[in-house]
């Protein structure tokens, strides 16, 4: 599980200390995809952890968005994030709702 704030001075990734020339500021939730740019979507990494990042996010190619909350289409958002092999499975709480839901991928089925 990644590290989130409180850490600034650290990758949110792997709790390395950040070098202040290789920080980058990744939106975990792309912005065309409704993420913010604010500490709740933006996560501080090194160069490393940013591409890495970067490959595995969900493919955002559906029609659906999958960062959505299931009930009211809000953008959720990101409460936890846990990785395996292949991808990058984020745990999403809706703020109208207040339900939590987890990002879907492209094929609309459930990652769990
Ligand atoms: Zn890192
Ligand atoms: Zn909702």
């Amino acid at each position: 599980m990644w590290r989130w704030i409180g850490a600034v001075d650290r990758c949110w990734r792997c709790g390395g200390v950040l070098n202040s020339d290789f920080i980058e500021e990744v939106p975990l939730i792309p912005e065309h995809l409704g993420g913010k740019r604010d500490n709740f979507n933006l996560a501080k990494l090194d160069s490393k952890c940013a591409r890495l990042l970067r490959s595995k996010l969900l493919p955002s190619l559906s029609a659906e968005n999958p960062f959505a909350c299931p009930e009211c289409g809000e953008v959720g958002r990101v409460l936890k994030i846990d990785e395996e092999e292949e991808r990058i499975v984020f745990e999403l709480w809706c703020p109208q709702c207040g339900i939590k839901f987890k990002a879907r991928d492209e094929r609309g089925e459930e990652i769990c």
